[in-house]
């Protein structure tokens, strides 16, 4: 684990560099937040908070995809707290993801996949702070971009993003469970710049200089977090203009079909690229 801000730690899984954080309060509570990927990373977390001194008072999973809704028995019996939204969405597709966690990180205890504790209210585009046992001055900012229920975490001038503001990863809209077009919700390209903009709103109102995104690198900075915002709106700036031309395209259009944005050279990222920009054009033609 390594230190970002006073009482803000970051710990990096080998796979997709899957970043778990790690909050902790002045008495040694901690709060930890979507802590992963394989059993083996998950119990040295554990081990290595024990060593510390530190005790888990608390989870947090900001949004219910598998690879963020992990646990060990070695972290304790605490709430794991997520939305009543992101909670709904998983109990709906549990399997799908339980499946998915046992291909790519197996030996996870299936009674702890997912056990989440729902938050209270917590309106969209809000931030609400979290309550005991989760240390103090934590909030949480809950929007719509991704996945359903998503939140992000906001504490000690640590923006903790959930899957958004990646390095690594453009933004991922949420196209429906598995890919199911008629789950999806019904504008996901208006919620993720919604979302965007209930981040940058707690970014500017909490102080933030340090963003922790669900994979990829932490940036460290003012200008490196701006930075992330700027790039994630020429993303979908770039994205909404090229669903909005045929695929094949006329001689002499100045829109551009392509999008270019350095992260589509990882190819399962251009991939889900590929993905949401057919269900992008899909929604536009009424396919
Ligand atoms: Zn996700």
């Amino acid at each position: 684990m390594r230190q970002v801000a006073a009482g803000v730690w970051v710990a990096t899984a080998e796979i997709w560099t899957s970043n778990t954080v790690v909050v902790v309060d002045d008495d040694g509570a901690a709060l930890v937040v979507d802590p992963g990927i394989t059993p083996t990373e998950v119990d040295g977390l554990a081990a290595a908070v024990a060593a510390r001194g530190w005790r888990v008072a608390a989870g947090l999973a900001t949004h219910p995809h598998w690879d963020h809704v992990l646990w060990s028995a070695a972290l304790g019996d605490v709430p794991r707290f997520a939305t009543p939204t992101a909670i709904a969405a998983l109990a709906g597709d549990v399997e799908r993801g339980w499946q998915e966690a046992s291909s790519a990180a197996p030996g996870h205890d299936r009674a702890l996949f997912g056990a989440l504790t729902p938050l209270g209210s917590a309106p969209v585009g809000a931030d609400v702070p979290l309550v005991p046992p989760a240390p103090r001055g934590c909030r949480v900012v809950v929007h719509e971009a991704h996945a359903p229920g998503h939140l992000a975490l906001v504490t000690r001038g640590v923006l903790v993003a959930g899957d958004m503001l990646s390095d690594q990863e453009v933004p991922l809209l949420d196209v429906g469970p598995g890919g199911d077009r008629a789950r999806a919700p019904l504008d996901p390209l208006g919620g993720y710049r919604r979302a965007l903009a209930a981040l940058e709103d707690a970014v500017a109102r909490y102080d933030v200089a340090v963003l922790v995104p669900g994979h990829g690198a932490v940036a460290v900075g003012r200008d490196a977090v701006a930075a992330r915002f700027t790039a994630d709106r020429a993303y979908l700036h770039a994205l909404e203009q090229a669903a909005a031309q045929p695929p094949s395209g006329h001689a002499g259009c100045d829109v551009p079909r392509t999008v270019p944005d350095e992260r589509l050279a990882d190819r399962w990222v251009a991939g889900e690229h590929a993905a949401q920009l057919d269900f992008l054009r899909a929604r536009l033609t009424g396919r």
